[in-house]
């Protein structure tokens, strides 16, 4: 039997995959990944490696978790080094922990690999810090695609007074996100900004106001997550991977 690695691949840039992440690819038997892994990673493995895709983007998932899950598992039945390879960090939104319970539950040893997260380096990437000195004193990082059921378990109304707030996998539901905000209390003109492809050459940026930023950023290509609180004006100022 096998040991598997749950992986983060980081949230787009090759370079900022973990020397640690890299090693594990390199000596892979068998990588299973993912649409938001960057694919050029693949490139660092060992001949004879087997790729398995299991894309999945936002709710458009190709596998249900499910058959990903038994795929991994076949695959350390038969393989001594298999790579999970995720994109970000795999316990953020990625279901990494579904993945170890799954495992762990048939006897196979896995370690987790962190991996930079697209919560914190996307928008790093676009000049906006999630938390600065004198303006922020926390940040929130939460799923944009729950809001779309209509029983949502978002506490919205504790975000009222919440710094920053990420939202990963929102882009579909941006003018809901925008409304509710505006709804607990959130002035409209409250910053916010969408950020596409970050990290990437294709990387795009839109900033506008709880009000406007629809409109303007509904067309933008995924994956895209969005940025919320006086932050995002710090652009302004530190804007640099865009220029
Ligand atoms: N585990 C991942 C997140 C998975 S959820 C991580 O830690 O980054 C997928 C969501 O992440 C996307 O819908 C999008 O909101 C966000 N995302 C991932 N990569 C991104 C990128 N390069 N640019 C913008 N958003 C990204």
């Amino acid at each position: 039997m096998g040991k598997v690695y749950l992986t983060g691949a980081g949230p787009g840039d090759i370079d900022l995959l973990t020397v640690k992440a890299l090693r594990v690819v390199q000596q892979a038997d068998v990588i299973i990944y993912d649409r938001l892994a960057n694919p050029d990673i693949l490139l660092y493995a060992k001949e004879g490696c087997e790729f398995i895709y299991v894309g999945k983007e936002d709710s458009h998932h190709t596998l249900p978790q499910e058959e990903i899950n038994e795929i991994i598992y076949q695959s350390a039945l038969k393989h001594e080094h298999v790579v999970r390879l995720k994109g970000g960090d795999p316990l953020v939104f990625g279901r990494g922990g579904e993945e170890g319970i799954y495992l762990r539950e048939r006897g196979i040893a896995f370690e987790f690999i962190p991996g930079v997260t697209s919560a914190i380096a996307v928008p790093e990437y676009a000049g906006i810090p999630v938390t600065h000195r004198g303006v922020t004193v926390s940040f929130r990082v939460v799923t944009g695609h729950e809001s779309k059921k209509a029983q949502s378990q978002i506490p919205w109304e504790n975000y009222k007074t919440d710094d920053t707030i990420v939202f990963l996998m929102g882009l579909h539901n941006l003018d809901k996100i925008t409304q509710k905000l505006i709804e607990v209390g959130k002035p409209k003109e409250h910053p916010i900004a969408v950020i596409s492809k970050g990290t990437t050459p294709e990387e795009k940026t839109v900033v506008g106001t709880l009000e406007d930023i629809y409109e303007k950023a509904k067309d933008l290509p995924t994956p895209a997550l969005i940025v919320v609180g006086e932050v995002v004006k710090l652009r302004e100022q530190l804007n640099w991977f865009e220029q």
